[in-house]
């Protein structure tokens, strides 16, 4: 095959890589990185319900052993209330009258200190539930999510496969050195070897750096590959293939 006719293929192979580097890139960093993102946030939503789950909890420990003080005190108040009438001397019976005095003083304040924390547990309930049903909607749309990302990267591998098939069709009867020359750059070159010269600034579309106008009459000899001095892709004119 004349080396024109391979320049054009290379072309053609060239569209097809493109399209695969797309669909690589996609498929190993861009889902991948989706997915953890997606993940991350998810997770770090469960945790601060678990947080908030946890606080509710101690809310209900710390109601529970002040009803037990406060049960223990009034316990207290009656054991003294029945002293009261057994005690011989005025001093003791007005000594038992401060104690119970004192008793009553801390049974009120414990009922305050219940009241409070029945209500600040009635409060963290409700936003408990709240959180809970919003837990869950986003757990759905995550799990949602995760599921369409998914079903990309299946499809991202069949079309891969399609296109490599396609390559190999487009590449059969290019000359294995040209060839070979061709696949090294693509993947030293973030997936792209060739470079078309622009006709008018005569520029390298791949790195934008002018191409010399010897460069350009070698090019137009089509007796050897021409790369370019800066990005060293091989540089083809678009307007000799008509593109
Ligand atoms: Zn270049």
């Amino acid at each position: 095959m004349a080396l024109k006719d391979e320049i054009y293929k290379l072309v053609q192979l060239q569209n097809v890589d493109s399209q695969i580097y797309h669909l690589k890139s996609k498929k190993e960093t861009e889902i991948p990185a989706a997915l953890e993102t997606l993940k991350n946030e998810f997770e770090s939503r469960k945790k601060d319900f678990e947080v908030f789950s946890e606080k509710l909890k101690q809310l209900q420990v710390k109601k529970k052993e002040k009803e037990l003080d406060l049960a223990t005190k009034e316990e207290n108040v009656k054991k003294s209330q029945g002293q009261l009438f057994q005690l011989k001397s005025n001093k003791e019976y007005h000594a038992k009258l401060t104690e119970i005095a004192s008793l009553k003083a801390d049974v009120s304040l414990l009922e305050e200190d219940v009241l409070k924390a029945l209500d600040e547990i009635e409060t963290a309930d409700k936003k408990a539930k709240e959180e809970k049903e919003a837990l869950a909607e986003e757990e759905k749309k995550y799990k949602e999510t995760e599921a369409k990302l998914k079903s990309e990267l299946a499809d991202i591998d069949a079309k891969i496969k399609s296109l490599e098939e396609n390559k190999v069709s487009v590449a059969k009867d290019i000359d294995k050195n040209v060839l070979n020359k061709y696949e090294r750059l693509i993947k030293t070159r973030y997936g792209r070897a060739m470079a078309p010269v622009d006709a008018s600034t005569e520029n390298c579309g791949a790195c934008n750096m002018k191409v010399t106008a010897q460069k350009i009459n070698e090019i137009k000899m089509y007796d050897q590959l021409v790369f370019c001095e800066s990005c060293v892709r091989i540089l083809y004119l678009p307007e000799d293939f008509s593109l």
